[in-house]
């Protein structure tokens, strides 16, 4: 049978690791056929993400920090010359400073938040203005998101309003760019242990709360949210557009 994505060129941005949900993300997009494209922030990790891109199976593991409108135009430039048909693009990248996950929301500073801002939020809008002109077919660009977003999960903070902003853009990006076929969502996954995850202070209680309250009993797997991530790069997902999907075991319906 053929597979959900076969035909289909999909970039990932945000694996650093085999932790990273983008790693989950791209390797179900190769199962299901996709032609993969990795991208990566700077030298410091090019060995380590080229490494992962040749156990994928990567067609072009490329630089691009999202925050650099240079390195964004010579991704794009990288791309019209050997991909130059897109069909979905997975924004899979957030960054806050570490003491900003832990202090009083009230003390963040103004260069904190800004920094949470433009890496997890404005990333989006303007790896989807560099990208989407590639995707002359239409398609899928998708981004992650997590429930810090519309209620106050302890020491989140800064992210939760880097957050918010980021599912307000995904509405925004809908509305302009559905006129030529092209879809933008979030997926909203629940909590997982990536390097990211980390960086939150007692990380551990949140995956515990999980696990006690939602309805399926357990934390998502990272499996759950790449499948997510799977229907909406494909034609399963083509009326699906502006919205925030959760992929959390159901926690997010829970009151007390
Ligand atoms: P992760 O493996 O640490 O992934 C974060 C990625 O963002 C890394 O690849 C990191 O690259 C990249 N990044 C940061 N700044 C960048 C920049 N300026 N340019 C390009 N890439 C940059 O952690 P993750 O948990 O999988 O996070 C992926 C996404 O899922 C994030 O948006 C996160 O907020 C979201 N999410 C996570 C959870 C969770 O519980 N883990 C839940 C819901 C949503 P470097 O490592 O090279 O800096």
């Amino acid at each position: 049978m053929p597979g959900l994505l076969e035909g289909k060129t999909a970039l990932v941005a945000g694996v650093a690791n085999r932790w990273s949900i983008a790693y989950s993300i791209a390797a179900a997009f190769r199962r299901e056929g996709a032609t993969l494209l990795l991208t990566y922030q700077g030298d410091r990790v090019r060995a380590q993400v080229e490494e992962l891109g040749a156990e994928l199976g990567a067609a072009k593991v490329l630089n691009c920090d999202v925050t650099n409108d240079a390195e964004l135009a010579a991704l794009v430039a990288a791309l019209q010359a050997e991909f130059p048909k897109l069909d979905a693009v997975v924004h899979s990248i957030a960054f806050a400073n570490k003491e900003d996950l832990s202090r009083p929301f009230s003390e963040t500073s103004r260069d904190g938040y800004l920094l949470a801002q433009n890496v997890s939020a404005y990333s989006l809008v303007a790896l989807s203005r560099a990208l989407s002109p590639l995707m002359t077919g239409g398609g899928a660009i998708m981004t992650l998101t997590y429930l810090g977003a519309t209620r106050v999960v302890e020491n989140y903070n800064v992210m939760g309003v880097a957050k918010a902003a980021l599912e307000a853009c995904v509405r925004y990006l809908a509305a302009e760019l559905g006129g030529k076929g092209i879809r933008v969502n979030a997926i909203s996954a629940g909590p997982i242990k990536t390097a990211s995850a980390r960086g939150i202070k007692d990380f551990s209680k949140v995956l515990d709360g999980v696990a006690e309250h939602s309805p399926l009993k357990r934390n998502c797997d990272p499996a759950e949210v790449a499948d997510t991530a799977v229907f909406l790069a494909s034609g399963l997902g083509r009326g699906v557009t502006g919205n925030t999907i959760f992929v959390d075991a159901g926690f997010q319906i829970m009151g007390l």
